[in-house]
């Protein structure tokens, strides 16, 4: 099941259309602060939430929940800029 927002793409715990894609979570997303069932109902109203978002500067809805968000980011670029990565990616295109 698809697991990220509609509006801005981020990943979310939880499906936001439910395990069958038809129930709703009603939960906010962390991001854009959309609610899913609410302003993702429909592909008009994804594109006049993703407008809202942007124009209003593309910020984030719970600032705490960015902050997890650029940690991960930045352990994973540590990862990728590490060696062993490197040695990875090197015997992927090995084998290829
Ligand atoms: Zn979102």
């Amino acid at each position: 099941m698809e697991q990220k927002c509609l509006v801005c793409g981020l990943p979310q715990e939880q499906p936001p259309w439910g395990e069958d894609g038809k129930t709703p979570s009603f939960a906010i997303c962390a991001c854009c602060g959309t609610e899913f069932g609410y302003h993702d109902a429909t592909a008009k109203a994804i594109k006049a939430q993703r407008d809202r978002w942007l124009s209003s500067g593309a910020k984030w809805f719970e600032p705490r929940k960015k902050q997890s968000e650029l940690l991960w980011k930045s352990m994973s670029l540590e990862f990728l800029r590490s060696s062993l990565a490197l040695k990875m990616v090197v015997l992927m295109l090995w084998k290829h």
